[in-house]
């Protein structure tokens, strides 16, 4: 009973309530099987989600599609003043979201509050780009004639997303489609559906103080069957698809059976190399944050640790009491002086043991961690494993858990080869302070990935840049950047000004 929990007092400023209806298409329903909200940090029930049948789905796809007529209409920088309040609106409760992203999907406090930021800089991001959007003039090769290159909106988006950035991939999605013209029908996770509601009432209030549908950004609740409602939707030309490479190429080869789009965002099997040039000092406090931050569940978080040999009995040494200082701050995911929470699901505890299992099975040696942790709640140690090769099936396999493996190589060549020699292409970082290392590694036979960075960790991307990843991460571009393109069609436009019909390639036809 949430009433009766004062900690919980914030979630009344968010209209969040112990019974919850999870579908919105301009007005709030849901008849669907009831989903229990479960919050990682101690187990406990926080709420039921009365999540959307078929037939609301299909609404929400109706009314999305019935406002966009309007929403398209308007200019885009008008479009743009809409998310300039609806960011507006996000830092009013910033602290209170942050703090039920922390509740429900278990990451600590201060990463709750930076996905609400997030979305506020994305909206920033988006209200600027309503006033540059640009298109093309190009000069034709026939006399008095134009070609023009314009981007119109596409239509309804469907943005599914998942647990572990409950809000901000909503937010990347979203500011950056509506500045482009387009509505949302939003499903994000089964098991984070509050922070989903929580985020919807906000745009809501803000689309209705200004007359427009709340419909242009529906969401939909529940789990895979909802999903592919979605997906399979012939009246929905683009779905924004987040989640795991398992799932997201089901989604894709649904959505191309019928001709639509897809935006791929999926699992990453990110490497750190640390070089003997390193400032080691940095390149272990990076390695903590990339390695443990969101307790590993991050899509950019370091899964494998490539180190030259000269280096790396030093570097685990202080990697490892790097570790050990960690399970000092373990705790509640919302109290503010915890630094590692708890996995978010009982099933993520279970892949967690399976996997080290099956590690040690296959050789490797658990150098820290390696147990599930005795207290409320679905935590595990922070873990090390070393002596298994690159090759080896738990290494080549992203485990969305706070375990890292150890590798070691003797040449930046091999580090790089090692990076990329996995089926994802997520993200890299190189620790040097050479400088032909460094534009080996960003250069054409460096790291294949979408995101290549260099003396900073793999995680913590800034929204300026184009989000995703190559291969089996997707190849979708997120965020910043020119990826608003993914939410508009591009048309060819050739304009004849003159009073002659030329044809191209001088093709004479008389
Ligand atoms: P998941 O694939 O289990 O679920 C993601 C979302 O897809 C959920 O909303 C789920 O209900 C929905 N879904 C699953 N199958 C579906 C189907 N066939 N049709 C329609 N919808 C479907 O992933 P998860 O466990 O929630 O998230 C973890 C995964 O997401 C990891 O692999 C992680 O790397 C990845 N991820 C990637 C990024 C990125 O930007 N590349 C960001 C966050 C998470």
């Amino acid at each position: 009973n949430l009433s009766s929990k004062s900690e919980l007092a914030f979630l009344k400023e968010l209209e969040i309530g112990p019974d919850n209806l999870g579908s919105f298409d301009g007005s709030w329903g849901g008849s669907g099987p009831v989903i229990e909200s479960i919050s990682p940090g101690n187990g406990e029930v926080i709420a039921r989600v009365h999540s959307s049948t078929p037939d609301e789905v299909g609404n929400a796809i109706t009314k999305a599609k019935e406002s966009w007529p309007q929403w398209a209409s308007m200019p885009a920088p008008a479009r743009g003043e809409i998310v300039r309040q609806i960011g507006n609106e996000l830092r009013k409760n910033l602290k209170p979201l942050g703090k039920l992203v922390s509740l429900e999907m278990g990451k600590i406090l201060a990463e709750g509050i930076g996905e609400v930021q997030e979305y506020i800089d994305v909206c920033d991001y988006a209200v600027g780009l309503s006033r540059t959007l640009p298109g093309s003039l190009l000069p034709s090769e026939r006399k008095d004639h134009v070609l023009l290159e314009k981007w119109n909106p596409l239509g309804v988006v469907g943005v599914i997303s998942a647990f572990n950035f409950p809000v901000a991939v909503y937010g990347w999605n979203s500011a950056i489609a509506m500045v482009c013209g387009d509505t949302l029908v939003w499903k994000g996770a089964p098991t984070t559906p509050l922070v989903s509601i929580a985020t919807t009432k906000i745009v809501a209030k803000v689309l209705e103080r200004n007359g427009i549908p709340g419909s242009v950004a529906s969401l939909i609740t529940g789990g895979t069957d909802v999903g592919e409602l979605l997906v399979n939707d012939n009246r929905v030309p683009l779905i924004s698809f987040t989640g795991s490479t398992k799932a997201g190429k089901n989604v894709a080869l649904k959505v191309q059976e019928r001709f639509g789009k897809s935006l791929l965002e999926l699992g990453g099997n990110n490497a750190l190399i640390v070089t003997k040039d390193a400032d080691l000092d940095m390149a272990i406090r990076a390695a903590v944050f990339s390695c443990v931050g969101t307790a590993g569940q991050r899509c950019t978080t370091t899964r494998r640790l490539i180190l030259q040999t000269d280096i790396r009995t030093e570097f685990l040494k202080r990697l490892k009491m790097a570790f050990a200082g960690i399970l000092g701050r373990i705790g509640d995911p919302i109290e503010e002086s915890t630094l590692y929470g708890p996995l978010h699901s009982p099933a993520a505890v279970e892949a967690y043991k399976l996997t080290v299992e099956k590690a040690v099975k296959s050789g490797g040696c658990i150098e820290f961690g390696g147990k599930v942790i005795d207290r409320p709640g679905f935590y595990v140690e922070p873990t090390i494993i070393s002596g298994l090769p690159a090759s080896s099936d738990v290494v080549r396999h992203e485990t969305f858990a706070p375990i890292v493996y150890i590798l070691e190589t003797n040449s930046l060549e091999e580090a790089i080869a090692v990076n990329n020699d996995v089926e994802q292409g997520l993200s890299s970082s190189l620790f040097t302070n050479n400088i032909g290392e460094l534009f080996k590694w960003i250069g054409p036979l460096g790291s294949d990935c979408g995101i290549i960075n260099v003396n900073i960790g793999t995680s913590g991307a800034e929204i300026g840049g184009a989000f995703g990843g190559e291969k089996a991460t997707g190849g979708g571009r997120e965020s910043g950047s020119d990826a608003w393109k993914h939410y508009a069609r591009r048309a060819t436009i050739t304009i004849n000004y003159g009073n002659e019909l030329p044809l191209a390639q001088g093709i004479k036809f008389e």
